[in-house]
């Protein structure tokens, strides 16, 4: 397959998001996956089962909005809560999923949901002005069933109205934006911001 520019453009920033995340150890053992969408609607994101430090033009692959490939490669099983998200928000054109430990830790201790205050660093998320905002951030059940899951999140939204991550339980976070770069930005704000409600709360309140 011959892949257009916008593609090759949208891969590369996301083999470098790959090396930025897993330096900071966020990716462990293949986990997580990334992707970003084209200004055509269709989606550049990361092969199942390859490690998201070390990514090659080749691990990230082509799909449509609705999950199926385009190029004959095999996406992740997770790839169903990428494209829920891309159709839900015109305005997401990325979305990355780490494994990390802040995240998982954080659902370990804080059940349902993590909220964010009075922070200075909330304003690395789109559109927040002021450290006097109070972000949300869920926590839903890890299921292996996952437009399962997909739906869980929807139905969230659909009743809480639109946030900018949501975690699963035990498993790692979500987080998207306008671009890679500020998916990254948001990314690198909530784990600086779960690492203080861990440290704060501790970790042994199981
Ligand atoms: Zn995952």
């Amino acid at each position: 397959m011959i892949y257009t520019e916008d593609f090759l453009i949208l891969a590369n920033q996301l083999i470098d998001a790959g090396r930025f995340i897993d330096s900071k150890g966020w990716v462990p053992a293949t986990s997580g996956n990334f992707s970003a969408r084209l200004p055509d609607g269709n989606i550049a994101i990361t092969v199942s089962g390859k490690h998201k430090g070390r990514l090659q033009l080749d691990d990230i692959m082509l799909i449509d909005a609705d999950a199926n490939s385009l190029d004959g490669k095999k996406p992740s099983a997770e790839t169903v809560l990428h494209t829920s998200l891309y159709k839900r928000f015109p305005e997401v054109q990325s979305v990355l999923h780490p494994h990390s430990i802040n995240a998982t830790l954080t659902s370990r201790i804080f059940k349902s949901e993590i909220v964010l205050e009075d922070y200075e660093l909330l304003k690395a998320l789109a559109g927040i002005e002021t450290h006097e905002s109070r972000v949300v951030i869920p926590i839903f059940a890890n299921d292996q069933n996952i437009p399962r899951l997909a739906e869980q999140v929807e139905q969230y939204m659909n009743e809480h109205g639109a946030i900018y991550a949501y975690i699963i339980a035990g498993h790692g976070l979500y987080t998207w934006g306008g671009s890679v770069q500020e998916t990254l930005r948001h990314l690198e704000a909530l784990e600086f911001l779960f690492d203080c409600e861990l440290r704060l709360h501790g970790v042994k309140r199981l």
